[in-house]
């Protein structure tokens, strides 16, 4: 910084100046001097112009203010699907920063003294690419570029009849899309997400799907599939306040029997197909609690559980948050 603050300076002494630095070369060059030094003075001169310009610039630099907003982003190499989180350091105590990423803002939250967290979802939609994060607060915006890392995921051919598919209910979604959009400032998960049932995953987070070989370019696997037995326990993978149930009965035709939890500050889980629900809205739960029973219930075509896990009402890949943890 400061070396190539000296280097373009002096490549612009002879022209472009800081007016007193002119003045001094020029009232230097008005008076020749005599002598052994009279052909050194004009360059001495010179150089003295190009250490005042120099010393001024670095103090300039030193009391310039340390920039307010320290951003530091996670994972470093994100690919799509991953959620990055975003640590502000600000100076100013309680003005939560914002992060917009690409016409859409995020907020942030406290996670420590002058210290917040925006989390930001992305998806295999996206195309990688270069993100570029917007952070405001303190009275600054600092831009930050991201390197999107591209991924590769499964495929999956699925044959449908035209009876096969029925379409969900407007009650199902609307209340599944007014449950995504809980947005909780308080953080109710701690470390590392746990598995929410013991079966093996039978299908991953990401998969796409050809249906009846047209691929589908809006679907992804929103969420991760487990295999167990009808009836064995479905656990919560982190703290969080039941904030959605639904049921068949009442209409959940393509989801079944589901469980909607807030972890708060923008994460959301969602828990399809269930047999039973052993919970009921407002209550709070803690990690490994038990929340019901795996099913087959709704549009599923044998017993399991979907884990589906969004940020921000976006569905991200439940892996980094198994086993590193967002914290
Ligand atoms: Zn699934």
């Amino acid at each position: 910084m400061t070396l190539f603050s000296a280097i373009s300076l002096t490549s612009y002494l002879p022209t472009r100046l800081h007016p007193a630095g002119l003045k001094l070369t020029l009232s230097q060059q008005k008076k020749p001097k005599i002598g052994s030094q009279s052909l050194l003075k004009p360059r001495f001169g010179q150089l003295k112009t190009t250490l005042t310009i120099l010393i001024a610039t670095s103090i300039s630099l030193l009391c310039e203010p340390v920039g307010a907003l320290q951003v530091q982003v996670k994972p470093e190499n994100p690919r799509l699907g991953d959620t990055l989180s975003v640590v502000i350091e600000t100076n100013t105590v309680g003005i939560e920063p914002t992060v917009s990423m690409e016409q859409k803002t995020y907020p942030s939250f406290a996670v420590g003294p002058n210290r917040y967290r925006a989390l930001l979802p992305t998806t295999p939609l996206d195309q990688p690419r270069s993100l570029q994060l917007r952070v405001s607060g303190d009275g600054e915006v600092k831009n930050i570029s991201v390197a999107l890392q591209n991924r590769s995921f499964a495929t999956q051919r699925i044959w449908l009849s035209e009876s096969a598919s029925q379409p969900a209910t407007e009650l199902e979604l609307s209340r599944v899309r007014e449950f995504k959009k809980l947005i909780t400032p308080q953080k109710f998960w701690n470390g590392k997400f746990v598995k929410p049932s013991s079966g093996r995953v039978s299908t991953v987070f990401g998969v796409r799907r050809y249906y009846n070989g047209v691929f589908a370019n809006n679907y992804y696997h929103r969420g991760v599939d487990y295999a167990a037995g009808t009836g064995s326990p479905v656990v919560a993978p982190a703290a969080g306040r039941v904030a959605l149930v639904g049921r068949v009965s009442e209409g959940f035709r393509v989801h079944g029997n589901t469980v909607g939890m807030d972890h708060g500050q923008g994460v959301t889980s969602i828990f399809l197909h269930l047999n039973t629900i052993e919970v009921k809205p407002g209550d709070f739960v803690q990690a490994g609690q038990r929340i019901g029973t795996v099913g087959s219930t709704g549009a599923s075509t044998g017993p399991h559980l979907h884990w589906g896990l969004y940020v921000h009402g976006v569905s991200v890949d439940p892996v980094p948050w198994r086993f590193q943890g967002l914290n």
